[in-house]
């Protein structure tokens, strides 16, 4: 019998909303460290496009890391099993920003969900793309359809005046040759990337895709190949958590991405999207909240990939 998911996410996020909301708001990015942290908003959507809301789901939010999934999908479609000679597809289980990893792996990131990955992903935009912005934001809106998304330039411009560390990976990669164009036209596209605010909602209905191999459920388009979007839900399981991959598909069992400002979107494949929204993130780097609220959510359904 089908689970009652509005029941269930209302209970659960009744309980939750009860406990301390453990963790911290980043502070490396000023412009969302100022973040009201008790904000929580989960929204849920299957693919029958059953829709159901909690909280402030319908609030915009820095979506930070989960745009990267958006990025990888656009290139993926565009330059097919090559993409994976200049990154890898390897859980990294260091940290995001790790330095460390990228010399032992010789300039070849990890996977493209870690900084370094993602900012390759940025760099082959960058070679493919007339105007990669636009053209990002065209892609997430048709996803999303929804042209109210848009990059928040604060945000953007907060990353970049901080954006040390990326920086310091970029010119690493560069002098491996896996970077292409100048580093600072990647810093500047990738910050973009992070800065995209959206909404649960908008989140969790712009996924669909990826829950049904590829294809959106509304006009039944076809946005990648059912390979690739299977190969896409491989590496948000293995890889869409920092260093907490394995604990999240322990603990949730579904692939999904999380971001630094605090939302998660996690799939169930031929079935659902559900996004959830908490700033406060734990030592990993992932909304407390939102593990919490997913862990209990996949535990009364009943329902994961498992
Ligand atoms: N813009 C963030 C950074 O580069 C993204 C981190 C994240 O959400 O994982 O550090």
């Amino acid at each position: 019998m089908k689970p009652d998911y509005q029941k269930i996410i209302s209970n659960v996020y009744a309980d939750i909303l009860k406990k301390p909301n453990s963790g911290k708001v980043p502070n490396y990015i000023p412009e969302i460290a100022c973040i009201e942290e008790h904000k929580f908003g989960v929204h849920f959507t299957d693919l029958g496009l059953n829709n159901f809301g909690c909280g402030n789901f319908q609030e915009k939010f820095s979506v930070q890391s989960i745009s990267k999934v958006f990025a990888l999908s656009f290139v993926y479609e565009k330059l097919g099993e090559k993409l994976w000679k200049r990154v890898d597809v390897e859980p990294s289980g260091n940290p995001f920003n790790s330095l460390l990893q990228l010399e032992a792996d010789h300039g070849i990131p990890r996977n493209p969900f870690i900084n370094a990955g993602a900012l390759v992903i940025c760099d082959i935009l960058l070679e493919i793309c007339e105007n990669p912005k636009e053209t990002l934001l065209e892609f997430i809106r048709d996803v999303a359809e929804d042209d109210e998304i848009f990059f928040n330039e604060k945000v953007a411009q907060s990353e970049m005046d901080h954006s040390y560390r990326n920086t310091a990976m970029c010119n690493f990669m560069k002098s491996f040759g896996n970077i292409h164009s100048k580093p600072n036209s990647v810093i500047d596209l990738y910050c973009h990337l992070c800065s995209i605010e959206m909404t649960c909602e908008q989140l969790s209905k712009s996924f669909l895709y990826l829950a049904n191999g590829g294809r959106k459920p509304t006009d039944r388009r076809q946005i990648l190949p059912y390979l690739k979007a299977k190969r896409i839900n491989a590496i948000l399981l293995t890889c869409g958590f920092y260093d907490e991959s394995g604990e999240f598909s322990f603990l949730v069992g579904l692939p999904g991405k999380s971001g630094v400002g605090g939302g998660i979107i996690a799939i169930l494949p031929q079935k659902y999207c559900i996004a959830v929204w908490s700033p406060k993130l734990n030592v990993k780097g992932n909304s407390y909240r939102g593990m919490k609220f997913l862990e209990e959510f996949t535990t009364q359904t009943g329902e994961t990939i498992f």
